[in-house]
């Protein structure tokens, strides 16, 4: 029958087995942070596409600007060909966002997803650098291209590469041998020592805040001695700032706060405002070395999501109004979480975070998983992340009216509740 066939599609997603995390109802229509499903059923998304929707389902704004873009006959794909849509948007992400923190980088469009930039970077710094390993982090995540798959620690997403890819030495996170711990000396040190076996890598590559590996936060002066380091060793920085940045933390960049000034950014997610692929490599302008043609491809700076991403910063980032929002209602989640974690304290709740980036870290997967589970019933998108899955992460459009946050969080605390 066509239900037994290949062709049936029971998750809704697709019909192979790799998207393991379905939710069991078919979404229609999307605004703001309210998903709809096709029996007319209202959900509070607290994932925005794992922060690929900062600012929200289809703000009205950024939509617009598309609709009128594509009205215009505007140019939408166009290879490296000039347009005034990569213009705009290069001149304003200049203004607004690097002037304004000191920075001065230069753009190299890299395709539609995320881990296109991060092969970008891996190459780039080899090429910059003519060393091969790069330092990466444990429970970082930097995507699942082999490349960027080497440098990702979770051995569950390497296993899918069938032999583990290589290239990079883990060495160990902020806080991963406990809070007071700067496990940069230990870098420190096997870099120096000869015999360590730790050759000096062409670069070092890390999320201020790790998403997938369970919302980690690195502290400012980590942050510091790592630049450091870096500078001593003549070792390129990248900060992965694919899920992290476009105002997650609050500032634009999450790694403002520590005053560091990496040599590459990677950004993507909500780059484009509204859910569009568009990838970004911001790199130091000495590092401008790929001669013509070195590095190309088909789908890099899609013109459509360049207007979108100007819209988006000309609507959020000409005040600093989202800014303090985000400080806030990250106050506000965290708090509110605490409280939650406190009244069920036998079970091992924690939570940490920065900005509206905030775990709920519930110790066992099967009770993240439950939460999660009895959440979605209840009308609340969540999902889980960390090395067991154990972290509910909370990522909530960084413009979601404070009522329906407050929502979401009732939903949440009753899911909890009921669960431990
Ligand atoms: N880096 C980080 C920090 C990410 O969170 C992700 C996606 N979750 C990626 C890279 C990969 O991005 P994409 O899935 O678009 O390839």
């Amino acid at each position: 029958s066509i239900s037994n066939s290949l062709f049936a599609f029971e998750n809704h997603e697709s019909n192979v087995r790799s998207y393991s995390r379905s939710f069991p109802v078919v979404f229609t229509k999307a605004a703001g942070a309210i998903l709809e499903d096709e029996n007319g059923c209202a959900f509070i998304d607290f994932l925005s596409g794992a922060s690929a929707l900062n600012y929200g389902h289809n703000d009205p704004h950024i939509l617009s600007a598309a609709v009128e873009y594509l009205h215009s006959n505007g140019v939408i794909h166009g290879l490296d060909m000039a347009t005034p849509a990569k213009r705009e948007f290069m001149e304003l992400f200049d203004d607004l966002i690097l002037r304004p923190c000191g920075l001065s980088y230069k753009f190299q469009f890299v395709g539609p997803t995320g881990a296109n930039a991060v092969e970008a970077a891996l190459k780039l710094a080899r090429k910059v650098t003519g060393r091969h390993s790069v330092v990466s982090f444990t429970n970082g995540y930097h995507g699942v291209s082999l490349g960027a798959l080497a440098v990702t620690g979770n051995r569950y997403f390497r296993n899918a590469a069938g032999l583990p890819p290589s290239g990079a030495v883990f060495m160990p996170y902020d806080g991963y041998w406990g809070p007071d711990q700067d496990t940069t000396e230990y870098l420190d040190k096997v870099l120096a020592d000869g015999s360590s076996g730790v050759d000096l890598p062409a670069a070092v590559i890390l999320e201020t805040v790790q998403g997938e590996g369970g919302i980690n936060p690195a502290s400012r002066n980590w942050l510091q001695s790592l630049e450091r380091l870096c500078r001593k060793n003549e070792i390129l920085l990248i900060i992965d700032d694919i899920q992290a940045g476009c105002g997650r933390t609050g500032d634009f960049f999450s790694f403002e706060f520590a005053d560091i000034s990496p040599d590459i950014v990677l950004l993507s997610k909500s780059l484009s405002g509204c859910g569009l692929p568009l990838s970004l490599l911001l790199l130091k302008p000495e590092f401008d070395v790929w001669q013509p043609g070195e590095h190309s491809g088909t789908f890099r700076g899609n013109n459509l999501a360049l207007v979108t991403a100007t819209a988006a910063l000309r609507k959020y980032w000409t005040n600093e109004k989202l800014s303090k929002g985000v400080v806030e209602t990250g106050c506000i989640l965290r708090e509110r979480l605490q409280e939650v974690a406190q009244s069920n304290r036998n079970s091992n709740i924690t939570v940490r975070g920065r900005g509206m980036m905030v775990g709920l870290d519930c110790s066992t997967g099967k009770l993240a998983g439950e939460i999660v589970r009895k959440a979605f019933e209840d009308g609340l998108v969540v999902e889980r992340c960390g090395a067991e899955d154990q972290v509910i992460k909370l990522l909530p459009p960084l413009t979601i009216e404070r009522q329906i946050l407050q929502r979401g969080l009732d939903i949440l605390e009753k899911s909890v509740h009921s669960s431990v």
